[in-house]
């Protein structure tokens, strides 16, 4: 736990015996950058210091915190890892218009490059989708799709819809983070680094969730090669079909709350062989999850967050004192202010109980 003090201590030169006042340290700041698109990577680990502790968890649990990042997610990673690529082969021009299905987070990661670079940018995102992410994109200049919340196959889904779109319209390009093996490429070279350096090479288990599978194939593949006793865990939502073996996926449920992960299929930038085993985790207990973590550790996540948390939560029962496990943190809360973050969202959706309206009326006082 941290002592009173100890923030403040590295925020200021408390020693400075000749002014009255704390002085700002000077801390090592990053020089003047081109552009906003020189701001993705470098998201900090930060230590979970009550709640793995109140899960009478014996190692130390840090959290990867991706909504650092300029778009708010780790998707911005890949997004700007596809464009450069697509550039560096002659597949964009000024005029170029990029095109992804998308459940909002690769799109705001495009769109913010986009924005930068001058092309133009639509989104195809599934109804599911916050509102928050679809103004976010609107707001970058976007244009925004919607689709039904369909299969992989079906003809009004996201997949079907971009290429119609891609098809009709000049100049357009699919990045494809589905296939694209940039994707899983950026996350081995760039995250999987970033998360062993930071934790000095001394890692036991990483707990990631799957969209695309880009986060996972990219960051298990090098953490497997660097320390090839590291535990990769991999959560999936109940109502999704990605975990192994396939009788953890049975369930009647088609549909999950929690955006980002969980599929009815496989995307080819999935490689299943990186995973040690995987966690079911229900909608309920992940957006009570995210909840906790902004109440007891003030870390303003997403929702998929609060899933990965409740896997690692179980998963780092079988770790000891001394050892680490890090925590994939997707997104953060911006995405879902009108969903899980609101009380009366999660009242109408069953995961809070209704207030009784008869508690307190005038006739109780
Ligand atoms: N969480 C959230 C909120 C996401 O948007 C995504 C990407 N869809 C993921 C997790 C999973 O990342 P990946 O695509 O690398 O599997």
């Amino acid at each position: 736990f941290l002592k009173p003090g100890e923030v403040s201590q590295c925020l200021y030169n408390q020693n400075d015996k000749q002014s009255p006042h704390p002085k700002l340290n000077k801390k090592p700041f990053q020089k003047i950058i081109p552009n906003i698109l020189h701001a993705i990577g470098n998201t900090p680990m930060i230590r979970l210091n009550h709640i793995p502790q109140s899960f009478g968890i014996k190692c130390e649990i840090f959290a990867k915190c991706e909504f650092f990042n300029p778009g708010g997610s780790v998707k911005d990673r890949i997004a700007i890892a596809m464009i450069e690529d697509a550039e560096s082969r002659g597949l964009l021009k000024s005029t170029s218009t990029i095109i992804e299905p998308t459940s909002g987070n690769a799109g705001i990661g495009l769109a913010v490059a986009c924005a930068v670079k001058g092309y133009k940018c639509i989104c195809v995102m599934p109804d599911k989708t916050s509102m928050e992410k679809e103004n976010i994109l609107t707001s970058l200049g976007a244009k925004v799709i919607r689709t039904p919340d369909t299969s992989v196959d079906d003809p009004d889904g996201v997949f079907h819809i971009s290429r119609k779109l891609a098809a009709s319209i000049p100049d357009s390009i699919i990045l494809q983070q589905f296939k694209n093996p940039i994707n899983p490429l950026a996350h081995y070279h760039i995250t999987a680094m970033e998360i062993f350096d930071q934790c000095d090479g001394e890692i036991d288990m990483i707990v990631i969730g799957v969209g695309s599978g880009g986060t996972m194939t990219g960051v298990g593949r090098k953490i497997k090669e660097l320390l090839p006793n590291c535990t990769i865990v991999g959560v999936d939502p109940v109502g999704s079909f990605i975990a192994e073996p396939p009788i953890l996926n049975e369930t009647t449920l088609k549909y999950t709350e929690v955006e980002g992960i969980g599929h009815d299929y496989y995307p080819k930038t999935l490689d299943k062989s990186v995973v040690d085993y995987w966690i079911k985790v229900t909608d309920k207990e992940s957006l009570h999850m995210a909840r906790k973590l902004h109440r007891e550790e003030g870390i303003l996540c997403g929702s998929s967050t609060g899933s990965l948390m409740s896997g690692a939560l179980e998963a780092a029962r079988n770790l000891k004192e001394g050892q680490k496990c890090v925590v994939m943190f997707p997104d953060g809360v911006g995405n879902y202010l009108t969903k899980f973050v609101s009380d009366y969202w999660m009242e109408s959706k069953d995961f809070l109980p209704r207030p009784n309206i008869f508690k307190h009326w005038w006739w109780d006082i």
